[in-house]
């Protein structure tokens, strides 16, 4: 699913190779990638614009309009978000694609249909109304206010990194990868941390997520490229701990397996 680290690289792909084109037209593969909106109404507020600057908030990415107002788009399980200049293969389970004037195209592809595209007129409004909290990344996110959060909450720590109302941008993948390098095991009960381990775990939520973007998130080298002290690359059936090489251990939350080492993450609680 894509996370933080994913979405920001999607931003800068829109920023490097989508601005000031103009838009000729939009094609909808699939009305149902459309979030409360016709493609017509799409095909409208397109047709002769330009994408003007970028956001991200979390796992939504923004594209300001020329005309007045954003495009978001969510990527729900799978969703995928390419700048194509010709040449290259069309993805597979295409929904939105966006066509420039110059040929060029942006192409919103998603196999399971989870994630949306849709229209707001305000960014800030929007993020209040979907009740997210600050990005994970945001320099006003600190440490004192995570350890606020998790000192409210009787649930699993990674619970509360995973509930985009406390920060916005962690999923079940990257939240793995913090709570694996805060040394702590992720079924710990939040409101049982000191501000130690909330400092702890803050540094490592951002060391985590900005090593993520370094490295290119979800490209091809992408797990080779990350530092070998990661948990990501063995985070699979049959996987070892980096850290002691002990096999690592799965559990279950909200549905969702997840990985951990017994031996590096004790439960302290
Ligand atoms: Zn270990």
């Amino acid at each position: 699913m894509p996370e933080l680290p994913d979405v920001e690289l999607y931003r800068r792909r829109l920023e490097l190779g989508a601005l000031s084109r103009p838009i000729a037209r939009v094609e909808v593969a699939d009305p149902r990638s459309l979030q409360h909106l016709t493609p017509a109404d799409l095909a409208v507020r397109l047709a002769g614009a330009r994408l003007a600057a970028t956001r991200r908030h979390g796992k939504h990415l923004f594209a300001a309009l020329s005309g007045g107002g954003w495009l978001t788009f969510h990527f729900g399980m799978n969703g995928v978000l390419q700048c194509l200049d010709g040449g290259e293969a069309v993805p597979r389970y295409l929904k939105v694609r966006v066509v420039f004037e110059d040929g060029g195209t942006v192409v919103f592809a998603d196999k399971r249909v989870l994630g949306r595209v849709g229209l707001t007129a305000d960014v800030d409004a929007f993020v209040r109304e979907a009740g997210l909290g600050p990005d994970a990344l945001d320099d006003g996110f600190e440490a004192a206010a995570l350890a606020a959060a998790l000192a409210r909450r009787r649930v699993a720590v990674k619970a509360v990194l995973m509930d985009q109302a406390v920060t916005a941008g962690i999923g079940n993948i990257y939240a793995d990868e913090i709570l694996f390098q805060a040394r702590l095991h992720p079924l710990t009960v939040a409101a049982t941390l000191d501000l130690g381990a909330a400092r702890e775990l803050h540094g490592a939520m951002r060391r985590a997520l900005g090593e993520a973007i370094a490295c290119g998130a979800g490209s091809e080298q992408y797990l080779e490229r990350l530092p070998a002290y990661c948990l990501l690359p063995q985070r699979h059936r049959g996987g070892h701990c980096p850290r002691c090489t002990a096999r690592l251990g799965t559990f279950k939350l909200g549905g969702r397996t997840g990985y951990a080492c017994a031996r590096c993450q004790p439960r302290g609680d």
